[in-house]
């Protein structure tokens, strides 16, 4: 079976003081469990706190990343953070075309395959975010949506697609208190892994959306969620660490 991975997004939230404690928790809670037995675990953090994350959590079986990257690799893009500067500060992982960078900087389906591309080309393990809205759901285009999204990211090929994570976020569960149940983020994950074809088997298709630790278990029970995308939970390490426990 595929281990699973619990990831934090901790979005635009954090000091350096308050980060300070939350790391040292998480990373102290994992040292004293048997979670990465089973499990991986990181974090991603907004880009100014990469190298706080990087010095609070190397040696540890926690890794961390960031929660957006540049298409471009170098260039005249103002504000911008490249690949190969998250990889200076030893990140893993880096989400691509969260439902709030899709929603707030317009962000398309080919804007997002091509992020996911050079992450990966600079040794990041890219998390590509998809899920529909509300109105989507209940108009029945939930699987048209994520097959939607993903169209540009499995035209980059086999050798792409078997390195990314996938992770399903339906937008009308983010922040609301209304996680999905397990069923219904079973069946959008099982038609994600049909889509994905032969190079999905060991994919990891991560479930986000008002998870937390009450709720954890009975979705990472499924056939087809492999772990999750945490996001107002992951700033508390007591839940967070729960969560991961469910891993
Ligand atoms: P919440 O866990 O706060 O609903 O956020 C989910 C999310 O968007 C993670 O990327």
């Amino acid at each position: 079976s595929i281990r699973k991975l619990v990831l934090g997004n901790w979005k635009l939230h954090g000091t350096l003081s308050a980060n300070g404690s939350l790391l040292s928790a998480v990373r102290e809670g994992v040292a004293n469990s048997a979670i990465t037995a089973s499990c991986d675990v990181g974090v991603c953090v907004p880009f100014p706190y990469l190298a706080q994350a990087e010095s609070a959590l190397t040696g540890s079986d926690l890794a961390w990343g960031a929660q957006d990257v540049s298409a471009h690799a170098s260039g005249a893009y103002t504000g911008e953070v490249s690949a190969t500067m998250l990889r200076d500060f030893g990140s893993r992982y880096v989400l691509v075309g969260h439902s709030e960078r899709r929603m707030y900087h317009a962000e398309s389906d080919q804007l997002v395959a091509d992020k996911a591309k050079i992450a990966l080309d600079a040794g990041l393990i890219p998390v590509v975010c998809i899920g529909e809205s509300l109105a989507e759901r209940e108009a029945d285009q939930t699987l048209s949506i994520v097959e939607r999204q993903l169209a540009p990211v499995l035209a980059l090929g086999s050798d792409v697609v078997r390195r990314l994570v996938i992770a399903y976020e339906p937008v009308w569960a983010i922040g609301t208190g209304k996680t999905a149940s397990p069923e219904q983020a079973q069946d959008v994950h099982a038609a994600i892994r049909k889509l994905l074809g032969e190079d999905g088997a060991s994919v990891r298709l991560l479930y986000g959306g008002s998870v937390k630790g009450a709720n954890a278990a009975s979705l990472f029970a499924m056939a087809d969620i492999d772990g999750g995308l945490i996001g107002g939970a992951a700033l508390n390490a007591e839940e967070f660490l729960r969560i991961a426990e469910a891993g």
